[in-house]
């Protein structure tokens, strides 16, 4: 019921659509290569529809059928490469050219040589078969630090799909004696080219719009200047790596806040200032567990979550925290910065509440570090007894210095 210059057009107009969206999207993020790219990839594969709109037969004269595969193997690879640089990957333009070219190339110089009509084709397919897979295998392959989308199955289904259309008209092509140039077989090649076209390029939007979502979540839960969770990025971390609430307590929660930082700003300028507390954030990370969570607090306030710690873990912890900062100076333009923290601490319950309360009890903790002279750990409350010997090694571990008040009331 769809002639084949129906379908020729509707394949123009749809790809003129895309090109369109694409060409405004890449616009936006002129540095997204990727968007280029595809949008070149839309843009070969409409000119080659353009051109078999006004081809009358389901079969081209051979210099015409060498544009439309050259445009239409330009069209696989540049959706190849755009998924490569999509996935930071580096781009091979020698072999993109190769396999761009190569198609239209075969296909004359097979006829040329005396090969049969149906094996010529079959090399074109042969070629576009194997650009499909590198483009399918692109969305499968993983690559270190680069988070999986769940929208990049679909075009993993989109090309796994085009691989099977090549498949199979390769093998109809080379073990049967169907008619190859008929409007059927036309007709129902660019049904299916249609339909996986549209989850191709609606896959590439899915990815683009997942990967920017998740940037953006990213941003949101990160503070820029330390590269630590902020609040809202520790409050997600907390649903996710707590232990359920139950007959455990949860662990334990430290607020560290920098002594005397105003004075850091003042005198050595409010960069100096960013840099400590960059070096700080560095230490905290360099000398807890990569288990246990590590936030901006705000400002020069620092808050740390020991999942599922007991309490004789809690205090040797602070202790070596507040030493790390304390007992290496801090590099400076102007020689090494003395640095110190003073370090509030407090067990969290067994409860789902038990956090806000465990940071109000380390925060007025905190105010005790303070008044007491700074550089040094306090617990306002004393901790749930451990079980065993190592109780008393909490409440006064034999290796804290003598200026580590672990006074617990
Ligand atoms: P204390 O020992 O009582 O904590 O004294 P303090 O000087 O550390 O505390 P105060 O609250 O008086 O000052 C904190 C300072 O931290 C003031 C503010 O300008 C500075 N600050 C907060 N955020 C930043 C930041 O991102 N960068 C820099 N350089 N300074 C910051
Ligand atoms: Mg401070
Ligand atoms: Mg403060």
């Amino acid at each position: 019921m769809l002639d084949l210059h129906t379908l020729h057009f509707a394949s123009a107009a749809s790809r003129c659509a895309y090109v369109v969206v694409f060409l405004v999207t890449a616009l936006t993020q002129r540095q997204q290569t990727f968007l280029w790219q595809w949008m070149g990839a839309m843009g070969t594969s409409m000119v080659g529809s353009l051109i078999m709109m006004q081809v009358p037969s389901a079969a081209p004269p051979v210099w015409i059928a060498v544009i439309v595969y050259g445009l239409y193997a330009a069209s696989l690879v540049l959706c190849w490469t755009g998924l490569r640089s999509f996935f930071g990957r580096p781009v091979r333009i020698d072999l993109g050219i190769c396999l761009t070219v190569l198609p239209g190339l075969l296909y004359p110089l097979l006829l040329a040589a005396g090969v049969a009509h149906r094996l010529a084709l079959a090399a074109v397919f042969l070629c576009c078969l194997g650009v499909a897979l590198l483009a399918a295998y692109e969305t499968v392959r993983l690559s270190p630090g680069v988070e999986r989308l769940w929208s990049q199955s679909i075009v993993t289904v989109a090309f796994g799909s085009y691989a099977l259309v090549f498949v199979a008209s390769i093998g109809i092509l080379v073990a049967t004696d169907w008619p190859m140039a008929s409007a059927e077989t036309a007709r129902s090649s660019m049904i299916l080219d249609q339909v996986i076209g549209v989850f191709a390029y609606f896959g590439y939007m899915a990815m683009a719009a997942e990967r920017a979502n998740r940037t953006l979540l990213h941003l949101a839960e990160t503070d820029s200047l330390t590269g630590l969770s902020n609040r809202r990025g520790l409050q997600k971390l907390l649903r996710l790596r707590l232990p359920a609430p139950g007959r455990q307590p949860l662990g334990a929660v430290l607020i560290l806040d920098l002594d005397h930082f105003k004075s850091i700003n003042d005198r050595y300028g409010h960069a100096s200032g960013d840099a400590v507390l960059a070096t700080f954030a560095a230490r905290l990370t360099a000398t807890l567990r990569t288990t246990d969570l590590v936030a901006r607090w705000g400002g020069e306030e620092f808050l740390v979550v020991l999942p599922g710690a007991g309490p004789q873990e809690l205090l040797p912890v602070a202790e070596r925290l507040r030493a790390a900062v304390a007992e290496a100076p801090f590099p400076h333009r102007s020689g090494a910065l003395t640095v110190t923290v003073s370090i509030g601490v407090a067990m969290m319950g067994r409860d789902a509440a038990s956090f806000e309360e465990a940071t109000r009890q380390a925060d007025a903790a905190l105010y005790q570090a303070k008044a007491q002279g700074r550089n040094r750990v306090c617990c306002e409350r004393k901790p749930a007894p451990a079980p065993g010997p190592v109780a008393g090694g909490a409440v006064g571990p034999a290796h804290a210095p003598a200026q580590a008040d672990l006074r617990l009331a």
